[in-house]
């Protein structure tokens, strides 16, 4: 449906609400009128609104919303790309890197001219030039057990994007402490997994991994080719947006494993456990 027939229907049911209105002996006050996307918001998310199951009260509710990305690498650039461009209407990026030559066969918010320059600010520049509609907020830090819980507060979804499991807990734990919803992601070499935390409701990150492995290794260490971030960052976003929206139903109470050099996947169950550090209790 085009915007201006979506209108249209608006128009409609509006006149028809009002014909039924008439006959009443008290004629009651109209409901308050839910804030409308403007045509311009219309016209630009046209073809997620196309979506039967993506209403224009999804859409509002994506422009209502706070979303902090932790990591402006690998995994936060296709996840704050895609978010900025469906609508999230307020968007925290946090990190304290900046921007290196190594960076650039995967990190698709930074360019070349970019070198050196903070990667916050890099990001924030590119996704106000892709979505002038909603607001970008950079934050330099490098987020930790110290800083995490103020970082989140306010926030409806946290998405970690970070490259080290010390982060991913302390994200993990202060999510699970202030009961603010948590997408976590990880990618090396070929493979990567997304888990999707409601906190107190579904398993936590350490109920699926108690303790760091042994043999993490880094993708310094171990490599990491480009797109298979870039799919996992796009799964991470796609969670983000189901959730948000309600459009979809997000992977609960489980992790996706994905090998993109075979293109295998796993869903691999999770139970919450009763004596989780970060979530029991
Ligand atoms: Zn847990």
């Amino acid at each position: 449906m085009t915007p201006s027939s979506r209108r249209g229907l608006f128009r409609d049911l509006a006149a028809a609400a009002a014909k039924a209105a008439i006959g009443d002996e008290k004629p009651k006050p109209p409901p308050p009128r839910a804030p409308l996307l403007s045509d311009a918001e219309l016209e630009r998310y046209s073809r997620q609104l196309v979506l039967p199951e993506w209403t224009e009260m999804a859409q509002l509710a994506l422009r209502d919303a706070s979303v902090l990305v932790i990591g402006a690498g690998a995994l936060g650039s296709p996840v704050a790309l895609y978010l900025a461009g469906a609508g999230v209407g307020r968007l925290g990026i946090a990190d304290d890197d900046a921007v290196e030559l190594s960076n650039l066969h995967r990190q698709l918010l930074h360019f070349t001219p970019d070198l050196g320059v903070p990667k916050v600010e890099s990001a924030v520049a590119k996704l106000r030039f892709l979505n002038p509609e909603i607001v970008v907020e950079p934050y330099q830090v490098r987020v930790d057990a110290s800083n995490a819980p103020g970082l989140i507060e306010g926030q409806d979804v946290v998405i970690d994007c970070s490259d080290s499991f010390e982060t991913r807990y302390a994200v993990n734990a202060a999510c699970c402490a202030a009961g603010i919803d948590l997408i976590e992601g990880g990618v090396v070499g070929w493979n990567g997994l997304v888990m999707t935390i409601l906190p107190g409701r579904t398993a936590c990150y350490r109920c699926a991994f108690p303790s760091k492995p042994e043999d993490a290794r880094s993708c310094a260490e171990a490599g990491v080719v480009g797109p298979a971030a870039g799919v996992i960052g796009s799964l991470q976003a796609l969670e983000a947006l189901k959730f948000l929206t309600g459009a979809q139903a997000p992977l609960l109470d489980a992790f996706l494993s994905v090998d993109l050099a075979t293109y295998e996947t796993l869903t691999v169950h999770v139970r919450r456990r009763p004596d989780c550090p970060d979530c029991a209790g």
